[in-house]
């Protein structure tokens, strides 16, 4: 089904603005071209003459020839910011985590989308068994970039298994495509024990070495185990010696290249330095933290956010306030370690520090963005908590004030009979709240 692109919203100020289009009005087409989704759209907008058929909202059509400049955006949102359908995957992962999501959750977490149009609008990463050619040649065209491949191996057959998908090893072809039309990307590789970890991770970091400097990095994170796994391929959480054995492969791979390339390409996720218990590399390891986003350099990020936050603060006894945290087990370590260093220079503040237990999707799962309100709930419930119960922000859902479960801080507030204020996900903040209380 065609779709058809309708303004949402124009933002105040913008060439759009200027030309006198409003929400609700039709995008027809730009320099006579008929726009099949946001590649296109930002395709033939980048020119600095273009000429825009719009169909205002009384069917009146309107040409509107508009001089800019080059890049500059009209400042049109539409309402299906895709400007076409989202296209599912089609594959069927070993470690897919929705597959591991309880029944009964909103429909929206159960969506599995594979669309390389996101890669590059959110950062998704993507398979690439539905990318076609037809797309692979836009990308090309538009020099569009970075794309964000969800490699996991790059033996084609152990692809295929893992992916459940037959054109999954297939699909690596498209990389060779991209390379050498320059176009930037950046790898994951979702790490199952016995599967694509050992001997075959380090055939996959050779081979991804090949794509250097096109591919500008990899992140190795190990795959998250939910409790619901019934009738699901088996799989096992690393031990410490394995997470170990397994970071030794990546930072050997990280010396080597950067020997030769002056940055280190490979990166490994701050959970694997925690089920290792290795300590968390400096700063400089994370090449500027490219793969934030896949959690790693996050703690080493936190870390030296609050050293920054705290090095130039005297100590003050007189600051007295017993407060609480909750955030996942994953950093309650190393969070008991901070609030010590902030009892040195303010003796009288009592943080109680929760490092909350996941029992919605199980203990495996550490991470702080994946806790819910109900465990939150029942595991502070008689807990002492002080004035303020800080919540980190990344519980809530994006662009919502809603915890994974549905759950709201209003309604925590009311249960455990506490005030809840939100600390950003980042050291500063910690430190302030804790602190200043702001
Ligand atoms: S690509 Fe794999 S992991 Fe991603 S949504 Fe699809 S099945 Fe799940």
């Amino acid at each position: 089904m065609e779709i058809r692109h309708i303004v949402k919203s124009v933002r105040a100020g913008s060439i759009a603005e200027e030309m006198e289009i409003e929400p609700g009005d039709e995008l027809i087409s730009i320099n006579d071209n008929k726009i099949e989704d946001i590649f296109d759209y930002q395709y033939l907008t980048e020119d600095e003459h273009i000429i825009v058929l719009i169909r205002k909202k009384d069917g009146e059509e309107w040409e509107l020839e508009i001089d800019k400049d080059e890049d500059e955006d009209l400042g049109i949102e539409f309402e299906n910011g895709l400007m076409d359908n989202y296209r599912s995957c089609h594959n069927k992962c070993i470690f897919c985590f929705i597959d591991q999501m309880p029944k009964g959750m909103r429909d929206t977490l159960y969506f599995k989308d594979d669309d390389s149009r996101l890669s590059f609008l959110q950062g998704n990463y993507v398979t690439l068994t539905n990318m076609s050619d037809h797309d692979v040649d836009r990308i090309i065209k538009y020099h569009l970039g970075p794309i964000n491949v969800s490699f996991q191996t790059t033996n084609p057959e152990l692809r295929c298994k893992m992916l459940n998908n037959r054109f999954a090893g297939e699909a690596l072809k498209k990389v060779d495509r991209l390379a050498a039309a320059g176009i930037e990307m950046n790898g994951q590789i979702v790490l199952c024990k016995g599967v694509n970890d050992g001997p075959e991770l380090e055939r996959s970091i050779s081979d991804l070495t090949k794509y250097i400097p096109y591919l500008q990095s990899v992140s190795v994170v190990p795959v998250g185990l939910s409790r619901f796994r019934e009738g699901l391929y088996p799989l096992e959480p690393f031990t410490k010696e394995e997470a170990k054995a397994t970071l030794d492969i990546i930072h050997k791979w990280q010396r080597k290249v950067y020997a030769e390339h002056g940055y280190h390409f490979i990166h490994a996720g701050d959970e694997l330095y925690f089920l290792a218990d290795e300590p968390i590399p400096d700063a400089d390891n994370y090449d500027g933290y490219i793969q934030y986003e896949n959690g790693v350099g996050m703690v080493r990020s936190f870390i030296d956010e609050f050293e920054e936050e705290m090095k130039d603060r005297k100590p003050d006894s007189s600051i007295k306030r017993e407060i609480s945290m909750v955030g996942g087990m994953i950093m309650d370590k190393t969070k008991n370690e901070l609030i010590k260093k902030i009892n040195e220079l303010y003796p009288n503040i009592i943080v109680h520090n929760y490092g909350i237990r996941n029992d919605f999707f199980g203990e495996r799962i550490t991470v702080t963005g994946l806790l819910t309100g109900k465990d939150i709930m029942a595991q502070l419930k008689d807990k002492p908590l002080g004035e303020v119960l800080y919540i980190p922000r990344n519980v809530l859902r994006a662009q919502s004030d809603m915890l994974l479960d549905d759950t709201t801080p209003q309604q925590i507030s009311e249960t455990l009979q506490v005030h809840i204020d939100i600390v950003e996900s980042d050291g500063h903040d910690f430190v302030r709240k804790i602190v200043d209380q702001i």
